[in-house]
């Protein structure tokens, strides 16, 4: 297999187009060589200019929908399905590309690599009986919470364009057909070595370590075990995201193994939503009876995931299966105090602590004990308290109390109050993809061809931590009622 940093030609195909085939290398079994399934119509809504550029593409020359509905393919792209596998609510399924196909790598011109996927393409040989298509409504979903969260800082794959194709889809009746262009840094998924462990055949898993490793994990490629570092990396780089998450409110809502990437992304934006009212049960997919995948529970499901990686990696982590265990273990039950330590470093930096003080985890949970019982919008209590006067955000004599501790916290670190704010300012973002105006934007895309709404919003999202110029009320309250659910819309 040659280095995914492999030599590659010197001229740029038109509108910049650069793709390479590092993952087409690997054994046969990871994927399968697949076109697309023309579309009848496609018509370009929407097209991220700003990250076409920053892979190099020229966004003018791209306003090709065909390129984006799979109908003509791109300058030196070679489409393929991938095979995976994965536990899906706690039940192993084998899966694979469905309803998308990897067009390619796009090599930037400062030497980054990303996957170019369409997502709604069509039936592929893993398509089970799905009909491989998406529908415009989630597509335009994902675009909009992907760009959110990239622009609130937290890895995640993007969107590049979505085209509409002309065809209804049936769901829940006749929608819009869609297909989105997925850009991540690698679809490999925890699933993706699930399936290779399911195979059962050692050089396959190992085939797939060694080019995950060379792809997301240099440093632990030249470690003295690069396996068990695969395996530490994986879990350091998925403790920080699930992290992130918790410190915005984000709930993914289908955190099965084949929605985790090996990369450290969010992947796979489905029935997921930002909790408004502080509550850590919030629960948003309906198809998530139990509640598996509430916001409280992402660590400890993230966790449970790492051990089905872990588990999938037994065979290279050791020649003795008892001491493979053993190191699988170790390295998983370390996930929970690494997850806590970047959780409580983005806590304290909300609250503007630079310095560790044993009380701050107190002091964290106690506001959001008093968040919780009085349904405090989790954003904008945190943007409250990044302002001057934030004592006056609640006459609670409970919160009160509490903002007199934090105070006398604050006074007894060196930095002054302007830091303080300062630091606070770029951690509590002003604006997330409030639920009602995420749904507001699609109604009027999906019902009415519409796209301004969204436009609008996806402007507002952009800058989610200047909190000098607010925009305007609307985006930044939450509805009262808590029982905003999505739904999968596959
Ligand atoms: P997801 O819920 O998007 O993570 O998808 C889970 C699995 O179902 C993946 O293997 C998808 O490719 C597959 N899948 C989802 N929707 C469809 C569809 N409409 N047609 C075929 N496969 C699908
Ligand atoms: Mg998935």
């Amino acid at each position: 297999m040659s280095s995914p940093a492999s030599a590659s030609s010197p001229h740029p195909a038109p509108a910049g187009w650069h793709l390479e085939h590092s993952y087409a290398q690997l054994p046969e079994a990871f994927h399968v060589a697949f076109n697309p399934t023309p579309v009848r119509e496609p018509k370009l809504v929407i097209l991220n200019r700003a990250l076409a550029d920053s892979l190099g593409l020229d966004a003018d020359q791209l306003n090709q929908a065909g390129w984006f509905a799979g109908n003509e393919l791109p300058p030196g792209a070679r489409p393929l399905a991938q095979a995976y596998a994965g536990h899906q609510f706690g039940n192993f399924t084998m899966l694979g590309d469905g309803r998308a196909i990897l067009l390619g790598e796009q090599l930037t011109p400062d030497g980054r690599r990303f996957d170019i996927q369409l997502k709604g393409s069509g039936q592929t040989p893993f398509s089970r009986r799905g009909d491989g298509r998406a529908t415009l409504g989630p597509m335009l979903r994902e675009y909009i919470i992907s760009e959110a969260m990239h622009a609130l800082g937290i890895p995640t794959t993007r969107s590049m364009a979505v085209v509409t194709t002309g065809e209804l889809v049936r769901r829940d009746g006749m929608l819009p057909g869609a297909v989105l262009t997925r850009v991540a840094a690698s679809h490999i998924r925890v699933g993706t070595f699930e399936y290779a462990a399911a195979r059962g055949e050692k050089a396959l898993l190992q085939a797939l370590a060694d080019y995950t490793l060379q792809r997301h994990y240099p440093d632990a490629a030249s470690a003295p075990q690069p396996y068990l570092a695969l395996l530490e990396s994986v879990i350091e780089r998925q403790a920080a995201l699930i992290a992130r998450w918790q410190h915005v409110g984000f709930i993914h809502g289908v955190m099965n193994t084949d929605n985790m990437a090996l990369s450290g992304e969010t992947i796979d934006y489905g029935p997921c939503a930002f909790m408004d009212a502080y509550d850590p049960a919030t629960v948003f997919s309906s198809i998530d009876h139990q509640g598996r995948y509430a916001y409280s529970r992402q660590p400890f499901i993230a966790q449970w995931n790492l051990a089905r990686f872990a588990e999938a990696l037994l065979p290279l982590l050791d020649p003795v299966e008892e001491k493979a265990v053993e190191l699988a273990n170790d390295a998983v039950v370390g996930f929970e105090l690494i997850f806590k330590r970047h959780w409580l470093a983005g806590m304290r930096a909300k609250l503007g602590l630079f310095t560790d003080e044993g009380d701050d985890l107190a002091l964290i949970e106690s506001l959001l004990q008093w968040m919780q019982k009085t349904d405090a919008d989790f954003t904008n209590t945190f943007r409250a308290l990044s302002a001057p006067g934030s004592r006056s955000i609640s006459s609670d004599p409970v919160f009160l109390d509490w903002h007199q501790r934090w105070q006398d916290r604050l006074a007894r670190q060196p930095q002054p109050a302007q830091a303080v704010q300062e630091s606070m300012r770029q951690h509590n973002p002003v604006i997330i993809p409030r639920n009602h105006k995420v749904e507001e934007a699609l109604a009027a895309a999906v019902e009415r061809e519409d796209l301004s709404v969204m436009e609008r919003l996806l402007a507002v999202l952009a800058k989610p931590y200047d909190h000098t110029q607010l925009p305007p009320e609307e985006y930044l309250a939450g509805l009262p009622s808590g029982d905003y659910q999505t739904f999968c819309g596959t």
